[in-house]
């Protein structure tokens, strides 16, 4: 009892954000990680019972915490039809709100992000014809010529991915993509956005290809961003002022207090979590990944988090 006590203290003076991609078997081709329905479902039984009451992003950005208890959020990004079927139960059960990160072009299954052709593609090719393949695309598409299948293919220019996806899926995959995402249905439709709206679920910026931001200019991250907010609006939902980086790669810190002041964002969100992180008055906020560590424990989630602070005080030395 006394050690539930001291945790609840030690935790009570951070806010982390939890987040997760896919719960359950589907979507597991476009998401090879991911939580069963039972890990997702007792990694928030674990982390209530660590004393953490789950609070939306937009009241913890809101306001400051209140010492005394624990206080976490809970996101998602991606947008997979998995946070219907499957979260959207367990959440209701423990009256948890959720925040989704949504990729703008892949709303109601309208398009696939290019890291997922890459996955399918991938699934579909033998290893030694995608090798072939990339070397004859190497020029056109001003690839590396060395390195491994998935470096080469991830090394794609920002303004060629799309167009150099398609051209391998034509060749690799047996399906077109309309046809595969009309039978698969991996993203939330807008019937299911309504419906997880109606319960409380907040849309948020995922970027609207699903860009790796840390290699774009800083008017293609705006024009990322604003392409976002308009596939969402013109759905009919308003996203909340949050982006959480692709990847968790981050645009350059330098960038990020013009960035949320052009594009309207309250805030950015990493994936490295350090204890002095999630303060409303910070651009900068970082999540905790439940699909690294469902059951994290105090050394996770108090003694990691200093550690990280405690590093990154030494390295600007
Ligand atoms: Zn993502």
């Amino acid at each position: 009892m006394r050690a539930k006590r001291l945790t609840r203290v030690l935790l009570s003076s951070s806010q982390p954000v939890f987040f997760f991609h896919r719960v359950g078997h589907h979507q597991a081709e476009l998401y090879p990680e991911g939580l069963s329905t039972k890990t997702f479902s007792d990694s928030l039984k674990h982390l209530l019972d660590l004393g953490y009451r789950f609070t939306s992003l937009r009241e913890a950005q809101a306001d400051s915490h209140t010492p005394g208890y624990p206080r976490a959020v809970l996101a998602a990004d991606d947008g997979f039809s998995c946070i219907y079927h499957e979260v959207l139960p367990i959440i209701r059960k423990h009256q948890i709100p959720l925040t989704v990160f949504m990729i703008g072009c892949c709303i109601d299954n309208r398009a696939l992000a290019w890291n997922h052709k890459l996955i399918q593609i991938r699934h579909h090719a033998d290893e030694s014809d995608l090798s072939d393949a990339l070397s004859s695309l190497q020029t056109m598409y001003s690839l590396p010529a060395d390195g491994s299948i998935s470096h080469r293919m991830f090394s794609v220019p920002d303004h060629h991915k799309d167009e150099f996806c398609d051209e391998l899926w034509d060749r690799f995959c047996p399906t077109s993509q309309e046809e595969y995402l009309a039978r698969k249905k991996p993203f939330l439709s807008l019937t299911q956005m309504q419906e997880l709206q109606n319960y409380g679920v907040e849309f948020a910026l995922h970027s609207h290809s699903h860009a790796d931001v840390s290699r774009l200019s800083y008017p293609q991250i705006c024009d990322e961003l604003h392409k976002n907010k308009e596939a969402l609006s013109d759905a009919g939902f308003e996203p909340l002022p949050f982006f959480a980086f692709p990847y968790g790669r981050e645009c350059s810190p330098g960038l990020l207090s013009d960035l949320c002041k052009d594009t309207s964002l309250k805030a950015c969100l990493g994936i490295r979590y350090r204890s002095s992180d999630n303060h409303p008055k910070s651009r900068l906020w970082q999540r905790v990944s439940l699909e690294h560590c469902p059951f994290p424990s105090l050394k996770e989630l108090w003694l990691v988090p200093r550690l990280r602070r405690l590093k990154d005080a030494l390295s600007l030395f």
